[in-house]
């Protein structure tokens, strides 16, 4: 009989901090079934933004952001009890600007994708999972290394268990199925919702238009996360305050979440925004 332990999930991932705001609650209630979990890192996040507006000038963060999204990493790992891989790239930015401007040369979304399928390949080879998660065709939202993610996990997704495929890189391994994550038009009005009730300026009212536009997609899979609840709200509560220090990319999800009992998370009184 196949039991939690047998089993191991890959989430790949375009940057550190996706982690902790796309499928952290999955992770972490695997995690704590017994299931092994692996994120992937597809880019070191070197070129990521600071949205917190007092960490803006912070001298270390802006010595040396991929040191400190790597320790960011390292703890969101040990808290969600993850394994964790950088697939060694170079984030390609967020281009903006109309047009937008090229991107970097070197750039994790302008690498051959047979180099960058290869990297996957062998970590697929290497874990053996018999679940992946990625991203949609779209990338989630339109940030390239997030297309590239897709792009690439599907092109590992389908090469891992061909024999003829990169046969350098490690013993043939077909993993079962294939995810897409993706935010719910129901969870971003939740917190939406729940930010503004907080009294804050809620950064998803463009976001809720934009999904509003797009038609809906059809949801095949729900995770129910209740059993790993307070794992979760701990990596939850932990990533809060990780990603309001750090404010890299991902947005203030877990600010608006509520605990079992319907309290809110701990706040950290520094992410809020200043005025
Ligand atoms: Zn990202």
């Amino acid at each position: 009989m196949t039991t939690p332990q047998d089993l191991r999930l890959m989430a790949v991932h375009a940057h550190p901090d996706d982690e902790s705001s796309k499928g952290a609650a999955t992770s972490a209630k695997y995690v704590a079934e017994g299931v092994s979990v692996r994120v992937v890192s597809c880019t070191g996040g070197e070129r990521g933004d600071i949205l917190n507006e007092r960490l803006k000038g912070e001298p270390h963060i802006l010595r040396d952001i991929t040191r400190v999204r790597r320790e960011e990493m390292a703890r969101a790992a040990e808290i969600l009890g993850v394994s964790h891989t950088w697939l060694g790239f170079v984030d390609s930015g967020l281009p903006e600007g109309d047009p937008p401007p090229p991107l970097p040369e070197g750039c994790f979304a302008l690498e051959p994708l047979d180099v960058t399928t290869e990297a996957l390949v062998r970590v697929i080879r290497e874990f053996r999972p018999h679940v992946v998660t990625t991203y949609d065709e779209n990338g989630g939202y339109p940030h390239p290394d997030h297309i590239q993610t897709h792009v690439v996990t599907m092109a590992a997704w389908r090469a891992a268990g061909d024999p003829a495929a990169y046969p350098h890189a490690g013993e043939p391994w077909q993993p079962l199925k294939l995810y897409y994550n993706g935010w719910t038009l129901e969870r971003t009005t939740a917190l939406h919702e729940a930010m503004l009730a907080e009294g804050l300026e809620s950064p998803w009212a463009d976001w809720l238009a934009n999904m509003r536009r797009r038609p809906r997609r059809r949801l095949h899979t729900h995770i129910h996360c209740g059993p790993g609840r307070p794992l979760v709200r701990g990596a939850a509560g932990d990533a809060a305050a990780r990603l309001a220090d750090r404010g890299v990319r991902a947005g203030p999800l877990d600010r608006a979440g509520h605990d079992a009992g319907g309290r809110p998370l701990r706040r950290d009184p520094r992410a809020r925004r200043p005025g």
